[in-house]
């Protein structure tokens, strides 16, 4: 699966860095990827859904 190394925060906008690094043969669905946002601080836990395109 891939995950994006970013996201848009939902609060404010900003850019939320991934925390989780990526396993080597990759993210399993149903895997949880943190995220922390670089402006308002917020952390974001990103489930990572078998029908859900990322
Ligand atoms: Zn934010």
């Amino acid at each position: 699966m891939l995950v994006p190394e970013t996201i848009v925060c939902v609060d404010c906008g900003g850019t939320c860095s991934r925390l989780s690094y990526e396993p080597d043969d990759g993210f399993a669905p149903g895997a949880v990827v943190a995220y922390r946002c670089r402006d308002c601080g917020d952390r974001w836990d990103l489930v990572i859904d078998d029908d859900d395109t990322v």
